[in-house]
């Protein structure tokens, strides 16, 4: 598959879409229209890649709403350089929209059929996370602590401690929480024992899942 003219009069489209549901961070809608998304998903689903909509993709996961991808992205507040860590890797997709962010991206994904198949298309695409973990997110990657920011992509039943903990001061996390449905979770670490947590908008997920062990 390519990356064609009318693919990325879509992407415009489907930037505009995402700013009229409240999105103003610019390099966040640049993003948007810079990643192809259509290559993130099989071939044959093609025609939804510019829709609005989260879809399915191998393993009984999803790709992120392009919406959701841009909230959780502009809620970050990272500016080029910045050190993030992403929980839930699936497609490549939102990893895709912070590495044309320019920022030093951690993944990790737990799968590994997903794990396998994204990692082959990131070296074919040419993007280049600084590490992309198989592994469990929960446990996050102490050894690269701090983390400017840290977004979790799946639904977790509660903030994950360990995670917290990996945050640079100042540094903040997204995370939605909850069982069926999540609550958008911000949290900014404001000093080594005080986070400040606000909560945003309503999601649904596919749920963040404890190591099998
Ligand atoms: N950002 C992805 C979202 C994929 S869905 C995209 O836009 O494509 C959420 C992903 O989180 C799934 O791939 C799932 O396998 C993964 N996941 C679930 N629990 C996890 C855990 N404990 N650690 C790492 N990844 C996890």
């Amino acid at each position: 598959m390519k990356d064609t003219l009318k693919h990325r009069g879509k992407r415009n489209q489907l930037a505009g879409a995402v700013a009229a549901k409240g999105i103003e961070d610019k390099a966040v809608l640049d993003a948007i229209r810079a990643v192809p998304r259509h290559l993130f998903m099989d071939s044959s689903f093609e025609d939804h890649a510019y829709q609005d909509k989260a879809f399915p993709i191998a393993a009984g996961q999803t790709i992120s709403q392009p919406y959701t991808v841009a909230y959780q992205t502009s809620l970050l507040g990272l500016k080029p350089g910045d050190k993030v860590l992403e929980i839930g890797t699936g497609s490549g997709y939102q990893t895709a929209v912070l590495l044309h962010l320019r920022l030093r991206v951690y993944t990790i994904e737990r799968q590994l059929e997903l794990f396998k198949k994204t990692n082959l298309f990131f070296r074919r695409m040419g993007y280049r996370p600084k590490k992309f973990v198989f592994g469990d997110g929960y446990k996050g990657l102490p050894e690269e602590a701090p983390f400017d920011g840290i977004i979790v992509t799946a639904g977790a039943p509660m903030v994950p401690r360990e995670l917290l903990s990996q945050l640079a001061i100042g540094g903040r996390m997204v995370v939605p929480v909850g069982e069926e449905d999540q609550t958008m979770m911000l949290i900014r670490r404001a000093s080594k024992t005080k986070f400040e947590r606000q909560a945003g908008g309503a999601f649904r997920f596919v749920p963040m899942l404890e190591d099998k062990g």
